[in-house]
């Protein structure tokens, strides 16, 4: 049984269609969902929150196989990844914006004490002395 959708204008592009997204530029048809309390706040969790997918895959193929990210972005593998221009921009914002991860400079007394991972810190110095 097939559903029959009336024809609507597209919100973005204008242009009429009957089916859930539109054709030309993939706009999704809104429903009477989409207008409740619980969507509004999805919505603005996901646009928060949301990182896309290719900046995670990204991040972990860069730390556990970086040769494959590589080899995969140079043979035009661009739609999996995010470009390394654009990494290498996004951990110098991180760099920046958040001095705590700065440990190049951070003194010895600080990062046993004063920073929020100082506990990952004693834990590792636990078990090193025991070599
Ligand atoms: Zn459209």
């Amino acid at each position: 049984m097939k559903s029959e959708l009336q024809k609507i204008d597209c919100a973005s592009c204008g242009k009429p269609f009957e089916t859930s997204f539109c054709p030309n530029c993939g706009e999704r048809r809104l429903s009477e969902k989409d207008f409740s309390a619980f969507s509004l706040i999805n919505d603005f969790v996901v646009d928060v929150f949301n990182i896309e997918n290719k900046f995670w895959r990204t991040l972990k193929s860069f730390f556990i196989k970086p040769a494959t990210y590589v080899d995969e972005y140079i043979k035009g593998a661009r739609k999996k990844y995010i470009s390394p221009i654009k990494l290498f921009l996004i951990a110098n914002a991180w760099y920046f914006l958040f001095p705590a991860i700065n440990t190049f400079k951070t003194t010895w007394y600080t990062q046993l004490n004063g920073l929020p991972y100082s506990f990952l810190t004693n834990s590792v110095l636990n078990v090193l002395s025991f070599f």
